[in-house]
This record gives structure tokens, C-alpha cells and sequence, in this order.
């Protein structure tokens, strides 16, 4: 029998802060992208073993997270002067991704939500992009309070593969992604590189089979209740 299948269940790791048998660092590797990355991250998303940022974090260490509910603008927020549209922010919103141009997956659109003419020269010109990270209404939430978020680059994802963190956490709709799986299809998608999106599956598909291990979809409290509007975490 072996010791590591049973570690004891007050360890965690001091790196991701996971309890040890939840721990995926090991699955991690560092990867170099010329897109800077800022996640925003609602401050009640944190359920310490079942998030996502930790593998971000780790497997982008240039990115910036900053927890909270609102901002005054970009510039405070990097501490620099930024050219908001040269920045994406990647917010689905009330966006129909099955009613946009089939020939791409990553879109820049406007304020009604349809495709921009100079998709190709908005992407390019990007140098980074921010993600919100928590539930569907927890995003809602961070895009209505950050008025300033409708002056970047809107992106919209259509993801080219399912979620595999939907064994653990339904997501809202069809064709949902995790924060971490988002990340990894848009940088991919910008810099060309199908080996990010492949580093971030590895911990993320590890993660998400230990926890569908000891707790199965819709049996924790961490259940996201459809259209959760009023969805409450237990402490
Ligand atoms: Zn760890």
C-alpha cells in the first residue's frame, strides 16, 4: 500500500494552499507568454481545493490577480499608463456564440455584442487581456461594477472543446469554459501556440479527477446552481 494515496487530511500545500491530496503542482509547468494577463477575481470564488486560479498562477508566474469587486480603471490596477483598447477583456455576457461567423473562434466585438470589422488588427494589437474569474453571476457582477472594462477590447470564446472542469462544477451554459480553460484557449488561439492550452489541461484534468474522486458534481456545496442568480457558498 502506498503512503502517498493517503496523506493526512490536515497537510496542504504551501504553494497552491490545497489540501495535499488535492495538490497538482507537480502537473504544473511555467509557461512564457508575450500576452500580459490580469485576472480579476471575485471574492467570494475562492473555495481553496476546487479552484482554478492556482494553476494560473503557477502556470503563468508573470500574471497579476487581484481580488475585489471593483476598480477604479485598468491604469490603477496595472499601476501604468495603458492604451485600453491594446487590452482584451474576455466577458461572454448575453453573447450567442452559435449566431457568430463560423470561420473563427475568437471574436473582438462591439458594445452590442456583434463581431467588430478589424478582428484581425484588434487581436494583434492586443498586449494583454483580463479574465473574471468566478461564477456566471460573479462575473456579471465584476462587469457591471468595472464600467471602465467597457472601454478594452471585448473578446468572446468559442471554445473548440468541451469543459472538463464541468465534471466537477456545472457551468452555466452550453459551451462554458473554466477560467482556466478560457485562458488557455484564447492564448493558444492569440500567440499560435497549441502548447499552452496543453500545459494548462494537464493539472486541470488531474485536479478535476480527484475531485470527481471524492466529490461528484452537484453533491458539495460548491454546486453552481443554474443561472445561479442567488447562489450562496457555505463557508
Ligand atoms: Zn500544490
Amino acid at each position: 500500500m502506498s503512503l502517498e494515496h493517503h496523506p493526512e487530511p490536515e497537510a496542504t500545500c504551501p504553494t497552491c494552499g490545497r489540501a495535499a491530496a488535492y495538490c497538482v503542482c507537480e502537473f504544473i509547468t511555467p509557461i512564457a507568454t508575450r500576452t500580459k494577463l490580469l485576472i480579476l477575481q471575485h471574492p467570494q470564488e475562492p473555495g481553496v481545493d476546487i479552484g482554478t486560479v492556482p494553476i494560473l498562477k503557477a502556470s503563468f508566474p508573470s500574471s497579476l490577480i487581484r481580488t475585489g469587486l471593483s476598480w477604479p480603471n485598468l491604469k490603477k490596477v496595472l499601476g501604468r499608463e495603458v492604451e485600453n483598447q491594446r487590452w482584451g477583456v474576455l466577458y461572454l455576457g448575453s453573447v450567442h456564440v452559435e449566431n457568430l461567423p463560423k470561420e473563427r473562434s475568437l471574436f473582438v466585438v462591439d458594445k452590442k455584442g456583434d463581431p467588430r470589422a478589424d478582428q484581425e488588427q484588434a487581436l494583434q494589437r492586443l498586449e494583454g487581456i483580463v479574465v473574471l474569474d468566478g461564477t456566471w453571476s460573479q462575473a456579471k457582477t465584476l462587469w457591471w461594477r468595472n464600467a471602465w472594462l467597457l472601454k478594452l477590447s471585448r473578446l468572446v470564446l468559442r471554445p473548440a472543446r468541451h469543459s472538463i472542469y464541468d465534471k466537477v462544477r456545472r457551468e452555466p451554459r452550453k459551451g462554458c469554459l473554466s477560467t482556466v480553460e478560457s485562458v488557455g484557449e484564447v492564448l493558444s488561439l492569440l500567440e499560435g501556440r497549441p502548447d499552452i492550452q496543453e500545459g494548462l489541461a494537464k493539472p486541470l484534468r488531474e485536479l478535476v479527477e480527484r475531485l470527481a474522486k471524492t466529490r461528484p458534481r452537484g453533491s458539495g456545496p460548491q454546486r453552481r446552481h443554474r443561472g445561479g442568480a442567488r447562489r450562496r457558498r457555505p463557508q
